[in-house]
């Protein structure tokens, strides 16, 4: 096991790490149910669904299924079509806000992004608005790593100084205020409209994470602002990107965050928990006067992205097994009680010295401290309990497998106490 070490942190990048490596990464040797296997022998249960994706656990057996049932292996995408992609994209159709009609199918949630900006800029040339190129966002978002996502992701948590000079310099308004609920804080949607006012004549669209803003700070804010965005979004001719690639099949306690507003936006880009965690997949789901004016001549005449792996096959069919055992299950049943474990057992964590909010939104629980987490301190505080997290920046935060037993999601919110504690 430390020559596997010994290789890992040789030859093999980590997320955000430095080369060789600097911490010693756990040597995973199975995973089934909500329990990873190490291998010394240890048993940890997962509080982070291998970010946000793993909802139903691993290796499940209909997920399983669909990947050992001769199935096709990839073919291309350019010219071919196949069941598995065709029934994705209309149970997609189906399942999100009506407009949606039409489906990218992207492999990872960075390239969704990436094609919902392509969408936005080809449909104001399709307007005639060829000089309408930036996009407006709020700052605290996570959209992903490639460079178009990142230039909207939070300037400071995003580190855009070390892109400087090669980043699209987006327009920022202030942070949604962190409040799902309460009085409804009028004065940051008029901020929000003057924003896009000002901005107007240069902006092509508006992309924000709905409800809750996951990698940029875990916060979550009032669905009503969402409503403010889809007003301002109509009265200048932008079009609303979604990005739920972590909000996505239930994580908030809705099927999409957008149903919590009863907004439905031109855009939304899905990933993650698409399949269930087993395969790199994610969506971008268009409405049709986006995709009319992004096949209008002026507009590009198509759409200008083709990965050499889209519409995976695989990926198609472990993604739509995982759709159906989602809905086929009381996922919402499943997510309300996973938040009431976490409401309970996190609320001791309010008492500790050096927390500053504890927080629950669905199957979404988080302890924000008031300065950045001892990680390998809390992560060793979270292994006594015999629990995966992965805390970071000043946050401990747990998202659990929807098919959590409540002493594990009980387990898990000791472990995260402990972390707090000691972190
Ligand atoms: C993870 C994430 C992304 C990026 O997805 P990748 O598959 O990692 O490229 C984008 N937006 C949000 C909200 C995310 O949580």
């Amino acid at each position: 096991m430390s020559t596997l070490r010994d290789l890992d942190r040789q030859h093999v990048w980590h997320p955000y790490g430095p080369m060789p490596g600097r911490t010693d990464p756990l040597v995973v040797t199975d995973a089934r149910g909500v329990r990873l296997t190490l291998a010394d022998g240890r048993e940890l249960v997962d509080g982070m669904s291998s970010w946000w994706a793993a909802v139903h656990g691993y290796r499940h057996p209909a997920l399983d299924a669909a990947l050992h049932a001769d199935a096709v292996s990839h073919v291309m995408f350019g010219g071919l079509t196949h069941h598995p992609a065709v029934e994705l994209a209309t149970t997609l159709v189906e399942i999100t806000p009506a407009p949606l009609q039409h489906v990218f199918l992207a492999d990872s949630g960075s390239i969704s992004i990436e094609v919902a900006v392509k969408m936005c800029l080809q449909y104001q040339r399709a307007h005639g608005r060829p000089g309408r190129t930036r996009m407006m966002t709020w700052r605290g978002g996570y959209h992903g790593d490639t460079f178009a996502a990142m230039s909207v992701c939070d300037p400071d948590g995003g580190m855009h100084s070390l892109w400087q000079g090669f980043l699209p310099q987006q327009v920022f308004a202030d942070a949604p205020p962190a409040a799902y609920d309460g009085p409804h804080d009028t004065a940051f949607d008029e901020h929000l409209a003057a924003v896009a006012e000002q901005h107007a004549g240069e902006l092509a669209g508006i992309v924000v994470e709905p409800v809750v803003q996951g990698a940029g700070g875990m916060r979550f804010h009032s669905p009503r602002h969402l409503r403010a965005l889809r007003e301002i979004a109509d009265r200048h001719d932008l079009v609303l990107v979604f990005d739920e690639i972590a909000t996505g099949f239930g994580r908030t306690g809705e099927l999409f965050a957008a149903d919590h507003a009863g907004v439905a936006p031109d855009v939304m880009c899905v990933g993650k928990a698409l399949t269930g965690g087993y395969l790199t997949m994610a969506a971008a789901l268009c409405t049709t006067a986006v995709a009319a004016a992004v096949s209008d001549e002026r507009g590009g005449g198509g759409l200008m992205h083709g990965p050499t792996f889209m519409g995976n096959p695989l990926a198609s069919r472990v993604a739509l097994a995982s759709v159906r055992e989602l809905l086929r299950r009381d996922w919402r049943g499943e997510v309300e009680a996973i938040g009431e474990v976490l409401t309970a057992g996190l609320a001791p964590a309010r008492e500790l010295p050096g927390v500053r909010d504890v927080r629950v939104l669905g199957a979404i629980g988080v302890v924000e401290l008031d300065h950045d987490v001892d990680v390998p301190a809390a992560q060793a505080a979270a292994e006594r309990h015999g629990v995966w997290l992965r805390p970071f920046r000043n946050l401990i935060y747990t998202m659990p497998p929807f098919v959590s037993a409540p002493e594990d999601v009980a387990r898990i919110a000791e472990a995260v106490v402990a972390a707090a504690t000691d972190g």
